[in-house]
Order: C-alpha cells, then sequence, then structure tokens
C-alpha cells in the first residue's frame, strides 16, 4: 500500500531528526524508522533518537568560528538539533557542550509528540520496499548504518565503488602559514609542473619529528581493530612504529627532488594543493590519529611549518560514506533514483553539527519535491552552502573525495586568502535572506 504524501527517514540520529522537524514544519508527514533499541550499532548505547556516539561537546560557539557560524545559521532557521542543545547546554568554555542524555531525551520527545511525525522501531534492510510505500525516503543511516542496509545502499547507488568504509585524512594548512623561505616547489622525478611544496630536514630536525610522532598522543580509536589499516594509507604514528628510518625512507623520502648527494636533506615532508586556489595545502602521508594538539605541536617541529595553521586536522575511523560528488544529483537525491535523498556523514559531512545541518539541507530538498518545485541549496559562501557545495561536487577537490567538518578552508574555495569575521557576518545575512525566500518556519 502506498503511503501517499507521506515521507520516509530511515536512521533518526542527529541529520534524520532534524530532517523530521524540518518537514513536519511545512505540515508534511513523515515516519522516521529507527532500528534503536531493536538493535544497536557498535557506538550507539540509548533508546533515545539524535544520540551523541562520542563527546558530548558540538565544538564552538563562537559566530566569528566556522564551527559557531554554522550553529548560528542553524539557530535562526530554526534548528531542532541547534534549539535543543542551547536548552541542555553545560559549561565548557566557547563551545556548545551538552547534557547528553536531556539533550536526546528532549529532541525525542518533540518528534514523538509532533502530530505529523510517526517513530517505527525497526531496522530497515532493503530500500527498494520503502520507495514501493512512500514518495520519498531519506536515508539518514550515519557511519553505521547496519550491514544489510549498506549494502542495499550499495546496490542502489552503483556498487562498490561509490560507497567508502574509511575516512583517513591528513592535517590541511594555509599556504600563506608555510614559511616558502624554508621550502621550495618541485615534484620527485620531476613529474607534474612542481606542484608540491617541499619542506627539507637535517638528520637533527628528523629525529625531533620523529620522536614527537612516537610519543604524540592519540584519540582513542573508532576502528574495528580486527579491521587492519589499509596499507596506502597508514596513519604516520603507525610507520614511525615500524623503525626510526620508516618515514625518511618512506613517504618523507629525501630522493628525486635534484639534490646531489652531498646536499641532500636527511627526509623531505611534501605538501600537496587542496585546492585549484592553491591556498590550501595537505600534508602528504600524515593521515594521523594524534590529538589535535600533538598534531600541531609535531607538524611546528617542521621548519617550513614553524607557524603553520591548520584549517582541518587529521583524523581515522571506520566511516561508511558515498562518493557524493559522483552519486548524487543537485538536490541531494540518488542520481539512480530520483526519490531517494541521503542526508548526514552518509553524504561525507563530518561532525554532530554538520549533520543536523546535512538534515536541514535534505528536508528542505525534500519538501521542494513533494511540492514540484525546484529546490534552492542555501546561498555560497555560507556555513551551509559550502557544506551543501562540498557534498555536491561544486568546491573542487584535487584527490579521492572525503568527508569535510566546516572549516575555515572551505571559505577559501573562491581565491579569499584567508577566512574573515566579516565573512561569518555576510553568511549571516545571506541566511536570514534564504530563510525568507524559503519561508522557513521556526519550529514551534
Ligand atoms: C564512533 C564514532 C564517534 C564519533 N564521535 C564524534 C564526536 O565526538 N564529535 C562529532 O562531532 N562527531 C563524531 N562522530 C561523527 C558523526 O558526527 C556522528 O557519527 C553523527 O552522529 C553522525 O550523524 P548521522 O545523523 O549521520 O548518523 P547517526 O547520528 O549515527 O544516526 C544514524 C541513526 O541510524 C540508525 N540506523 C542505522 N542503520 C539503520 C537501519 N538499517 N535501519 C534503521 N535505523 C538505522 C542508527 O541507530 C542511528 O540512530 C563520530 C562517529 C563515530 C562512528
Amino acid at each position: 500500500m502506498k503511503n501517499k504524501g507521506i515521507i520516509a527517514i530511515v536512521g533518526g540520529g542527529l541529520a534524520g531528526s532534524e530532517c523530521a522537524a524540518l518537514i513536519a514544519r511545512y505540515g508534511i508527514r513523515a515516519d522516521i524508522y529507527e532500528m534503536k533499541p531493536v538493535k544497536f550499532s557498535e557506538a550507539h548505547k540509548s533508546e533515545y533518537l539524535a544520540e551523541l556516539v562520542c563527546s558530548n561537546s558540538l565544538k564552538s560557539n563562537d559566530v566569528r568560528s566556522p564551527q559557531g557560524l554554522l550553529k548560528e545559521e542553524l539557530r535562526r532557521s530554526g534548528s531542532l538539533i541547534i534549539e535543543s542543545a542551547d536548552n541542555a547546554f553545560v559549561p565548557a568554555g566557547d563551545s556548545l557542550s551538552v547534557d547528553r542524555e536531556l539533550f536526546a531525551k528532549s529532541i525525542t520527545e518533540r518528534l514523538s509528540s509532533d502530530e505529523n511525525i510517526r517513530i517505527i522501531r525497526e531496522e530497515v534492510r532493503d530500500f527498494n520496499i520503502l520507495t514501493d510505500k512512500y514518495d520519498a525516503v531519506v536515508i539518514s543511516t550515519g557511519p553505521l548504518t547496519s550491514p544489510d542496509a549498506a549494502g542495499s545502499l550499495m546496490n542502489i547507488a552503483g556498487g562498490s565503488d561509490f560507497l567508502y568504509f574509511y575516512d583517513a585524512v591528513s592535517p590541511i594548512i594555509t599556504y600563506e602559514s608555510v614559511d616558502m623561505s624554508k621550502a621550495f616547489f618541485g615534484s620527485r622525478y620531476k613529474k607534474g609542473s612542481g606542484d608540491y611544496i617541499n619542506c627539507p630536514l637535517s638528520e637533527e630536525e628528523y629525529r625531533a619529528l620523529y620522536n614527537a610522532i612516537i610519543s604524540a598522543e592519540l584519540v582513542e580509536s573508532h576502528i574495528d581493530e580486527n579491521l587492519k589499516f589499509f596499507e596506502g594509507c597508514l596513519p604516520a604514528e603507525e610507520i614511525a612504529r615500524r623503525g626510526y628510518k620508516s618515514l625518511a625512507f618512506g613517504p618523507f623520502k629525501p630522493v628525486g627532488l635534484g639534490f646531489d648527494r652531498k646536499n641532500m636533506p636527511f627526509a623531505v615532508v611534501q605538501l600537496r594543493a587542496e585546492n585549484r586556489e592553491r591556498t590550501l595545502y595537505s600534508v602528504v602521508a600524515f593521515q594521523t590519529r594524534m590529538r589535535y594538539g600533538s598534531q600541531e605541536k609535531v607538524l611546528r617541529l617542521i621548519p617550513a611549518l614553524k607557524n603553520c595553521e591548520i584549517v582541518r586536522y587529521g583524523q581515522m575511523h571506520r566511516n561508511i560514506y558515498l562518493n557524493s560528488p559522483k552519486v548524487l544529483s543537485e538536490n541531494l537525491s540518488l542520481k539512480n533514483n530520483p526519490r531517494i535523498f541521503v542526508a548526514g556523514t552518509l553524504t561525507g559531512v563530518e561532525g554532530y553539527v554538520e549533520a543536523a545541518a546535512s538534515g536541514m539541507i535534505a528536508g528542505l530538498s525534500v519538501v521542494s519535491y513533494i511540492k514540484g518545485k525546484d529546490f534552492i541549496p542555501p546561498p555560497d559562501m555560507t556555513a551551509m552552502g559550502l557544506l551543501y557545495r562540498y557534498i555536491t561536487g561544486r568546491i573542487s577537490v584535487n584527490k579521492e573525495y572525503v568527508p569535510t567538518n566546516i572549516n575555515k578552508g572551505l571559505f577559501l574555495h573562491n581565491g579569499a586568502k584567508r577566512y574573515s569575521e566579516k565573512m561569518a557576518e555576510e553568511a549571516i545575512e545571506r541566511i536570514e535572506e534564504y530563510r525568507k525566500t524559503f519561508n522557513l518556519k521556526i519550529y514551534c
């Protein structure tokens, strides 16, 4: 039987809850399918929707920072997640930290008591069954999507090339912060047109770097320890653990860069451009599980990076996400099935608030779809708009598609040299305008 005019949302996490709240605000009915408590992922523990699986911090609330700006944009758009976080706030400097129990409980109660929303506690294993029943389906099952559902999504999206299972990324730094008097452009063995920035190290400097890597504090692993690291993207600390010279003979090797034997540095750390404007560079082969503070300390031991500004930190954890620029249409539906939309970290956004933002954007798109209107995405140079542009491939990414949180780097995609407070002010104005054009109602 077809549930006409009703939308199925699979996964009642941060994205799914925000998406359902948004849809209900337009008077459209939504059924949320949530597998808890029938089945729990390895990280989920509570029966509530919108569970925070790890930290209770939603990161900076300072509106001048990209993280704080994203929250403010959501707040002004009537986000259920941010409103509930504000209400469940616990003091933690400038970050928005919450009482996780209160936070998730209040969201669950709000959604349960909404007349447009029904919560169905059931694991969805095959999305095709739902497309037969509903006008549209939103998949927001998160990075720990149950295996059957992941298989179903993979089949619909187009096969294994479109679903990734790991997230291993290196820190990204601004070009401006690199001391080019201690680095030079060039490609190993003259391949390419001198695309890399090369940062030479003497043996003494390398030893200090090696010791710092070996002794750096690591974040707890989110990776299933039974699954081995891919040899092709080992964390820097894992390579270092294999021996003193393993980095200097491996990814930091000084050869092929035109040095004669006498002047050869002991090691060379390479930086690779992250965007076409070359305002951002990632540190090659530096995917890492080091704590953020340690990453900064370690990288600053490289002479050319003494004052480096990190705009996105390295990270590594198990994570299922789609190759969104390839598989999603402009309105966040699957190219292979325009009635299936995707939201949350499955699209390649990273972080609680980013997941909520993605849920709101997908919700707006589904509402447009149901009303037979074209989807108007959030404007460029707003935090929401930049996340949207990243996942739909409108922001240039030189290498393999990897998840992103909101960060200063995204604001530099159109050639700006640095992120500024003025950008944040303008973004808020744009979001206010957007809210009006979309007639975005505040949740009540
Ligand atoms: C272990 C871990 C720790 C993390 N820690 C942090 C952190 O500290 N800070 C941070 O900002 N981000 C963190 N993240 C990243 C990310 O922000 C969170 O995972 C976030 O909760 C993702 O939001 P989401 O809505 O996409 O998915 P989720 O919030 O995970 O929601 C997905 C929901 O779908 C349900 N579900 C899954 N499969 C099915 C199915 N087949 N049928 C029905 N329901 C299903 C799940 O039970 C869950 O409730 C972490 C991720 C992981 C994996």
